[in-house]
């Protein structure tokens, strides 16, 4: 791939995504945020990202519904999904899987770690 991956984040929190936006571009990845599942899902009508980071807690839909949605486009079948929350219960996790995640990216972040998370995802590393 020639061009630079790129990164969606669904986040209603602005300061996180500032966050994450500064860091991914930081790594030379390629970077667009979503405030709400809406705005994401009107984005993945222009463009397909090569991966998913998902926040649970969002203000119109939640974060396992859309990746539940997402997962029945054919489209989206081999798009990694990550969810990036602060609910790490197993229950969270099996939750999340159950939806469809590839897995799971604790908050708050490891600025360090989170590019090498990412990588990790896109080459279908699953740790979940
Ligand atoms: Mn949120």
């Amino acid at each position: 791939m020639n061009e630079p991956p790129l990164i969606l984040y669904v986040e209603d929190n602005l300061d996180n995504r500032k966050l994450v936006q500064r860091v991914l571009r930081a790594s030379h990845f390629q970077f667009q945020g979503a405030a709400n599942a809406t705005e994401a899902l009107a984005l993945l009508c222009q463009q397909m990202p090569d991966l998913i980071l998902m926040d649970i807690n969002l203000p119109d839909i939640d974060g396992y519904t859309l990746t539940e949605t997402l997962r029945q486009r054919p489209d989206m079948a081999h798009i990694p999904i990550v969810a990036l929350t602060a609910n790490v219960m197993k229950a969270d996790r099996e939750k999340a899987a159950a939806a469809g995640c590839n897995g799971f990216i604790q908050k708050p972040i490891s600025v360090d770690l989170l590019p090498e998370q990412i990588i990790a995802y896109l080459k279908g590393n699953t740790p979940l």
